[in-house]
């Protein structure tokens, strides 16, 4: 029994439960629909806390692919977990419906003083307590990676937008060159993304990743992320990460 890939397929049909177990390296629970929390037994050292995220637009997804690649790798002990990591998968309700968003833009909604009401009202502050928590568990070194894809044609397909904050962003630009990113654009204000918020709230490097343009499940064109593996601490799927 695939606990972890269950866990992704339940909560996409609706039918997730609470759990929790033991994985290589650590042990895995569920916080919310959609919100799993692994945390490493002993944490590499210099290990970041990490927030991956996919999802918040209901039909990107590519990102959700590369998740259940992650979980696999991860439960099939092909790598084993490291740091504390929060996977979230965004717009539920959207990503049943293939939609990116079934009532108003849940990017635009991660605010603190939030007053607007309706579902994705609700889930973005569910969301945001759950990275509050999170972080206030494991400040090591906070790390967001959002990722999305596209709607438009891009003359660069996978890049990094630096969500704007009035202190220096920190650099690591190396890092998203060597994960695929193509080219990255830096915020001049304020917007209120799931990954500004935990840039802006709680000074985390963070970074919503565009990777690619918007397709249904299983047309996704998997090997043109290989480099996002390393981002996760995987190996690339050429180096037999590939979960099938
Ligand atoms: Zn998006």
């Amino acid at each position: 029994m695939s606990l972890l890939d269950d866990w992704l397929a339940l909560t996409l049909d609706g039918s997730a439960h609470a759990h929790q177990g033991e994985l290589a390296g650590g042990r895995y629970r569920t916080l919310a629909p959609g919100v799993l929390e692994l945390t490493p037994t002993r944490p590499a050292p210099q290990a970041r806390s990490v927030v991956i995220a996919a999802g918040i637009h209901g039909n990107e997804t590519a990102p959700i692919e590369l998740v259940g690649e992650l979980l696999a790798a991860l439960e099939a002990g092909k790598i084993t977990l490291g740091a504390p990591l929060l996977v979230i998968l965004g717009n539920l309700p959207a990503i049943r419906a293939g939609t990116r968003f079934v009532e108003t833009n849940l990017n635009r909604l991660f605010r603190h003083d939030l007053a607007a009401e309706g579902d994705e009202p609700e889930r973005a502050r569910q969301l945001m307590q759950r990275v509050d928590d999170f972080y206030a568990r494991h400040p090591a070194r906070p790390l967001h990676l959002d990722m999305h894809t596209a709607i438009r044609d891009s003359r660069y397909p996978r890049f990094a937008v630096v969500p704007f904050t009035e202190q220096q962003p920190t650099s690591h630009w190396p890092a998203l060159a060597g994960a695929g990113m193509q080219a990255v654009l830096l915020q001049h204000q304020h917007s209120w993304t799931f990954s500004h918020y935990s840039r802006h709230y709680h000074a985390a490097e963070a970074y919503t990743l565009e990777l690619g343009k918007v397709r249904p499940f299983g047309a996704n064109d998997l090997d043109a992320l290989d480099g996002m593996a390393p981002l996760a601490g995987m190996p690339g799927r050429r180096a037999g990460a590939r979960s099938g």
